[in-house]
């Protein structure tokens, strides 16, 4: 079994498209370990997208995440990351396949609505930053 870090995003919670993706997180088997609606602060969304410092849009998306309330949840599943990131799709909506989470309820590259850390190392830190009871 493997756990991994999801974020629902600010564009997913004031779309009402909340329950929806979890019921897909669900169908997927994965399993919700952990689940809280919680309001970013400016530091919090710097450290969790530090990676991007440098990216001209890191602002924005820094603006963008603390912008309304975000859910956070650990899921657990045999190959969870991977899986995962399947189900959202990948990053620009556009470019995402049919029936994806992000072709479905993502409105734009940085409007995404969904996180899903990248790697173990990833999911290990990023689960650490927000589940600190988490073996
Ligand atoms: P992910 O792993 O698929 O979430 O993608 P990245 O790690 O590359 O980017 C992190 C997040 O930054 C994405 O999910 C988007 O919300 C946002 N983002 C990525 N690329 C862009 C961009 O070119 N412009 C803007 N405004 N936001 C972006």
């Amino acid at each position: 079994m493997e756990k991994t870090f999801a974020i629902i995003k600010p564009d997913a919670i004031a779309a009402k498209n909340t329950g929806k993706i979890i019921d897909m997180i669900e169908r997927d088997g994965f399993t919700i370990l952990r689940m809280e609606k919680i309001q970013l602060s400016e530091e919090e969304a710097k450290v969790f997208y530090a990676v991007h410092k440098e990216k001209p849009f890191f602002q924005e998306v820094i603006d963008f995440m603390v912008s309304g309330p975000i859910i956070i949840m650990a899921l657990e599943k045999e190959n969870a990351i991977a899986d995962w990131r399947a189900l959202m799709g990948v990053t620009n909506p556009e470019n995402a396949d049919e029936g994806t989470i992000r072709k479905l309820f993502g409105t734009g590259i940085m409007t995404n609505c969904t996180h899903g850390s990248d790697s173990p190392e990833n999911a290990k830190t990023e689960l650490g930053l927000f589940f600190e009871d988490l073996d």
